[in-house]
């Protein structure tokens, strides 16, 4: 027996029983998927914290999260892993720090980035499950549209006041999330879209009433998808498809199924992926069309996955360069020195003669650790800038 300070008394045995004893008690428990998994957590809200809790209790090896807010007063009432003290500091930053200190076991970092923009397909391919504590549409459409080109799960929470909802979407089983995205869905998307003068804190006004009690039952329902997913050979029932109901009010729940469409413009799984020695921000994209042509032929052009705006011009004869995607567009951007709106050109497809092929992806506003398409005829073929790897997740100490 050990004498403990306060008197109490424990067996040697309970202190020495290792910290993942109880969950190995579960027949289909496999610990070491758990501590090799590679977790991406979007939003570090009041359903990020449940998620990224859970993870770290779990022992989850390598929990990546993103999210570009500080933290305000008012998340302190429904994030668990925040203090007052860290008012002011990123979410990300924080959440990462404590659930470091939950379980030294596991590595988790923080990325200011936005993951409709600033995150590479081969950052999506590197995981093993997506959870997203998102609220809004736009960025639940790309990180479908992401997981699905590289074809890994992700498992999306909703909450409002003391309801909300959980889903499952895995490419090639069932609906995903643009399936089920309804008509006003699209049109909310669209107008917020067409505004591209919003800025960031703008875009986040829509503000929803949420609550710590179901936020923790949101993120507890995605967080046993998950541990569900990293145990797929074990034929355990899964939502993918499907979505988990939660009335906060009455508390009942139920499963709802949802219907795949078979026009659906996400289903776009990325078969062929070649990693390559390419560095986004070295190798220009003059080279990388040679070196595309090479492998699939003189014609093949490079197929972007978003609209690059290349040009400006303004009724009163001025233009200038824009280079950069479309999403990333701010009003300034189009307002001429006369004063006037500028309207502007854009291109997804690069051939070989764009006036740009000196520039590199980086560039044009590709993200690090992106895929782009090769494109001959009907032949698509897909290259990772795989070099961009290491200075990814290197500089940040997390080694994928
Ligand atoms: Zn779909
Ligand atoms: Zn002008």
């Amino acid at each position: 027996m050990i004498k403990m300070e306060n008197d109490i008394q424990f067996d040697k045995a309970d202190f020495e029983e290792d910290r993942y004893a109880r969950l190995r008690l579960i027949p289909w428990w496999d610990q070491d998927r758990l501590r090799n998994a590679t977790v991406m957590v979007v939003g570090a809200g009041a359903i990020g914290n449940e998620l990224i809790k859970n993870l770290a209790l779990l022992g989850i090896g390598k929990i990546l999260i993103f999210d570009m807010d500080r933290i305000e007063n008012t998340n302190l009432t429904r994030s668990v892993l925040y203090r007052r003290k860290d008012v002011g500091r990123y979410k990300a930053e924080v959440a990462a720090e404590r659930a470091m200190e939950i379980n030294p076991d596991v590595k988790a970092k923080a990325f200011d980035l936005n993951i409709i923009d600033d995150v590479g397909l081969g950052v999506f391919r590197r995981m093993d499950v997506v959870l997203g504590g998102l609220d809004n549409r736009e960025a639940r459409l790309s990180i479908n549209q992401s997981c699905y080109h590289v074809n890994k799960p992700w498992i999306d929470g909703a909450i409002e006041a003391l309801n909300g909802f959980a889903r499952v979407f895995i490419p090639g089983h069932g609906a995903c999330y643009e399936c089920t995205m309804t008509e006003t869905d699209w049109m909310l998307i669209n107008k917020r879209k067409s505004c591209a003068l919003l800025t960031h804190e703008q875009m986040n006004e829509g503000k929803i009433p949420t609550t710590p009690t179901s936020s923790s039952i949101i993120a507890g329902i995605q967080v046993q998808e998950m541990l569900k997913l990293l145990h797929a050979d074990r034929n355990l029932p899964t939502l993918a498809g499907k979505g988990y109901v939660f009335n906060g009010l009455t508390h009942d729940s139920y499963v709802v199924e949802y219907q795949e469409k078979p026009d659906c413009m996400s289903h776009d799984i990325y078969e062929d992926i070649v990693e390559t020695h390419w560095s986004s921000s070295e190798i220009t994209l003059g080279e990388v069309l040679a070196a595309i042509r090479g492998d699939l032929g003189e014609k093949a052009v490079i197929d972007l996955d978003r609209d690059i705006a290349t040009r400006a011009t303004c009724s009163c004869g001025k233009h200038k360069e824009l280079m950069i995607p479309v999403h990333k567009l701010k009003g300034q951007m189009l307002t001429c020195d006369c004063g006037k709106q500028m309207s502007f050109q854009s291109i997804h497809t690069i051939s070989g003669d764009a006036d740009f092929l000196n520039k590199t992806p980086a560039q044009i506003g590709l993200p690090p650790l992106h895929i782009i398409g090769g494109r001959a005829g009907t032949k698509m073929r897909y290259y990772e800038f795989t070099e961009d790897r290491d200075r990814f997740f290197e500089e940040l100490e997390i080694k994928i």
